[in-house]
């Protein structure tokens, strides 16, 4: 539950999957399934524009989904929602999304943080004290790392925790690190975003640069290619792309959760030899 990039996507392919199950399976109809969306905030992907935001409600609205802004989840006890409005539901399945925050893990150590736990990192990703002083060996890069955002778009001054920084960052910091070694000076991260990209489901995306927005096939090609492509090394590439071919091809590969959780049940019910 949440309404963050991540909370939405999760949220609407889940809605997604549910319809291919649905058509998958003659014993389940699509009336089986419920969809809640708990959102602390008044809106949705604080990354797009209110106009955009709409429109996902709206669409999401369309496909059968409830969106709850302004609401807290206050209890979940034995699958019995009850939400800050008072409203109550029962549900199977909860998925919490709300907030990302930086690995734990940090905090048992001794590296400077920033007050929200993400190791405090000067522009050239060099780990820096209270002071501005460089703590001698120590990088950081990705969502623990707490980067200045140089391109004057990041929240509160720094670099968003999302994959398009971690994926530049790392590339940045190894070749700081390669510098250094050599004798030069170590270089800032700068990465001017583009525009935020996101799926909502299948042939469902957003787009938004600016002011200019573009919603649901187009965007979701767009939103396929540009996460295909953003895929580090070829092999990656070659096995993402490859297996959306299969999916389209052949549908989505279905399994039960109790299948996952119990993966020898059916084994050892249907290889075991008969008794007696
Ligand atoms: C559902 C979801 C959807 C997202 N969608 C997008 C998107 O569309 N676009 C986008 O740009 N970003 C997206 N993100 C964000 C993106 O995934 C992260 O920003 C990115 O993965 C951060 O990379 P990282 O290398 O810093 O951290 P991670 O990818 O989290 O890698 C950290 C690694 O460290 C390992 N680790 C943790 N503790 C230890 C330890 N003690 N010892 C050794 N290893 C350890 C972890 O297992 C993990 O493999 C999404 C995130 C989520 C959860």
């Amino acid at each position: 539950m949440g309404g963050g990039f991540a909370g939405i996507e999760v949220f609407a392919e889940l809605r997604s999957f549910a319809s291919a199950l649905v058509g998958a399976y003659d014993t389940i109809s699509f009336d089986d399934t419920r969809f809640h969306l708990i959102e602390a905030m008044g809106r949705i992907m604080p990354e797009v524009s209110l106009p955009t935001s709409h429109w996902v409600l709206k669409n999401l609205d369309k496909r059968g989904a409830t969106v709850h802004l302004d609401t807290q989840l206050a209890s979940a006890v034995d699958g019995k929602i009850e939400l800050s409005t008072g409203q109550t539901f029962e549900s199977d399945l909860i998925i919490w999304t709300a907030g990302v925050m930086a690995n734990p893990v940090v905090r048992g150590t001794d590296l400077p943080l920033e007050e929200r736990g993400r190791l405090r990192t000067q522009a050239d990703l060099r780990l820096v004290d209270e002071n501005g002083e460089v703590v001698p060996d120590a990088w950081a890069a990705g969502d623990v790392a707490a980067v200045p955002d140089l391109s004057g778009g990041g929240v509160g001054g720094y670099c968003v925790p999302n994959a398009q920084h971690a994926v530049r960052q790392g590339k940045r910091l190894a070749k700081n690190l390669v510098g250094v070694i050599r004798g030069d000076a170590p270089v800032d991260y700068f990465h001017k975003n583009l525009g935020a990209v996101a799926g909502l489901g299948l042939y469902v995306g957003v787009y938004q640069y600016r002011k200019l927005a573009i919603t649901g096939f187009i965007a979701w090609v767009m939103h396929r290619g540009y996460h295909g492509f953003a895929m580090p090394m070829w092999e990656r590439k070659a096995r993402v792309f490859g297996n959306w071919i299969i999916n389209f091809l052949f549908r989505r590969d279905l399994v039960g959760i109790p299948a996952r959780d119990v993966p020898r049940e059916a084994f050892e019910e249907f290889a075991a030899r008969p008794k007696g």
